[in-house]
């Protein structure tokens, strides 16, 4: 280990190597600002290189930390605010989980991500996820519908299209609308975001890992061995894993790489259910659900009475583009409000007029709305897992074990095709 008293050493034997007063000069002001970072305690001679440094403390990062230290690596997750927050991603009581995706690919990572945080609630002694199925409405013979039975069926995993009328018999709280059928996830149903999020880190850390939280990472230095600078000190690693989610675009520009990633503000909405009627609204009666019946990529979905008592929350994915450092600057709540309004009372039964409670979370999009889970094209010991978008949660533990595999370049379990990098016109600057 590198103390400070074997650095001054060797520091001071070295003079007698050097051949004029000007070496001597250079040398003692390169161990006087050495000495200086040391006092203040921002450069961190004692560790050792780390294995791999993971930067941000959301989902992602803290599977994939978990995933590594799972694997032996040693591993320090670094994350700008003090934990738990709710300025990114990760943060809130619920998030969807479920097998019903249109695309295989992702059903096959659910295949093993819903063992994966079986697992999870097994080692962190904590229950993470409500078993309430999920309905993902559609008007009949849509393409969505189509393609998502077709995954299904593809991965041998069990659903249901219900018409209208089995809908409605099941699930009483719910109105008779226009012309539609339903897809029934039995599997499916939520996470519980905020243990999810701690149960990773708390793992992680019973297995050697380390967690630096109020520790923004200000630029990463490429090479064999990377050097990560944080607002607080330097640490070295073989391996670099960026998932700063809403945050990453600025580190990749740093890394002259360009990604396209859009956050946007998402508003989450709680309504009231009326006093008689609640326990219709409760896990047991009733299900998560996603409403694709729009054209344009909008949809409803919303929970049982999980979180705050009496209330369901319900919202609408229709977000709008900002800065993370400025979330809450944004004045157009209204908008968002009267629409969801109208979709809920068209809806169901049984429930407020208007949201009781508003919250914000923000989504960070890719243009196909797929993440980005690949290596940088010109250092490949730095990682990218960024770009989630509106439904990464649950594929958390997939993708830990996904980047995993990247880092310590192993055979991929999964089709990783859709996330690469260069599959719109990213590129590297260099
Ligand atoms: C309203 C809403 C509803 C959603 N619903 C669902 C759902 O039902 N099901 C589902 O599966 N998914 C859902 N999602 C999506 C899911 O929540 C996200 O895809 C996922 O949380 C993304 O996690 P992340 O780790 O990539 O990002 P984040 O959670 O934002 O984590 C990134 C972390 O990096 C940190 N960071 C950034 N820059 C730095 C830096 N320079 N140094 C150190 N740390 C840094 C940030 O502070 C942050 O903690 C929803 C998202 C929203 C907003």
């Amino acid at each position: 280990m590198c103390t400070m008293s074997n650095f001054c050493s060797s520091v001071v034997f070295g003079f007698s190597t050097y051949r004029n007063t000007s070496e001597v000069l250079k040398t003692t002001k390169q161990f006087l600002k050495l000495s200086r970072l040391l006092r203040r305690g921002k450069m961190d001679l004692s560790s050792t290189v780390y294995d791999a440094i993971v930067v941000g403390a959301g989902i992602e990062g803290s599977s994939i930390a978990y995933n590594l230290a799972k694997r032996g690596q040693r591993t320090l997750l670094i994350e700008q605010f003090p934990l738990p927050h709710s300025r990114g991603s990760s943060h809130g009581k619920s998030r969807i989980t479920r097998y019903a995706y249109e695309k295989s690919f992702y059903v096959r990572m659910m295949v093993d991500a819903f063992p994966m945080w079986a697992q999870l609630e097994k080692e962190a002694k904590t229950r993470l996820f409500v078993n309430c199925g999920l309905l993902n409405f559609h008007y009949n013979q849509s393409e969505g519908l189509e393609r998502m039975t077709s995954a299904l069926r593809e991965c041998q995993v069990p659903h249901q299209v219900l018409t209208s009328t089995e809908v409605q018999s099941r699930f009483p709280q719910i109105k008779n609308g226009e012309d539609y059928c339903a897809l029934w996830d039995p599997q499916g149903g939520a996470l519980k975001a905020d243990k999810c999020l701690k149960a990773f880190q708390d793992v992680f850390q019973q297995h050697g890992g380390v967690v630096h939280d109020e520790e923004p990472v200000t630029h990463i230095s490429p090479g064999k061995v990377i050097t990560v600078a944080t607002t607080k000190s330097h640490y070295r690693a073989h391996n670099v894993v960026i998932a700063a989610g809403p945050w990453s675009e600025k580190l990749c520009t740093s890394l002259k790489l360009q990604v396209f990633l859009k956050p946007l503000r998402s508003l989450v909405l709680y309504w009231k259910v009326n006093e008689e009627f609640i326990n219709l609204y409760d896990p047991d009666s009733f299900p998560c659900f996603i409403d694709s019946r729009t054209s344009d990529d909008v949809h409803m979905y919303g929970f049982p009475s999980l979180e705050y008592p009496g209330m369901v929350k319900i919202c609408l994915n229709r977000d709008f583009v900002i800065d993370p450092d400025d979330r809450d600057k944004l004045e157009n709540d209204g908008v968002m409000t009267e629409e969801v309004k109208k979709k809920v009372a068209l809806t169901f039964k049984h429930l407020a007029s208007m949201p009781s409670i508003r919250e914000y979370c923000i989504c960070t999009d890719t243009p196909d709305k797929h993440p980005y889970i690949d290596k940088h094209p010109a250092y490949p010991n730095i990682v990218l897992a960024v770009g989630f978008s509106g439904h990464g949660f649950k594929l958390a533990p997939a993708v830990g074990k996904a980047v995993t595999e990247l880092v310590l370049k192993e055979p991929l379990s999964y089709n990783m095709e859709p996330f690469k990098l260069n599959r719109f016109t990213t590129k590297a600057n260099l």
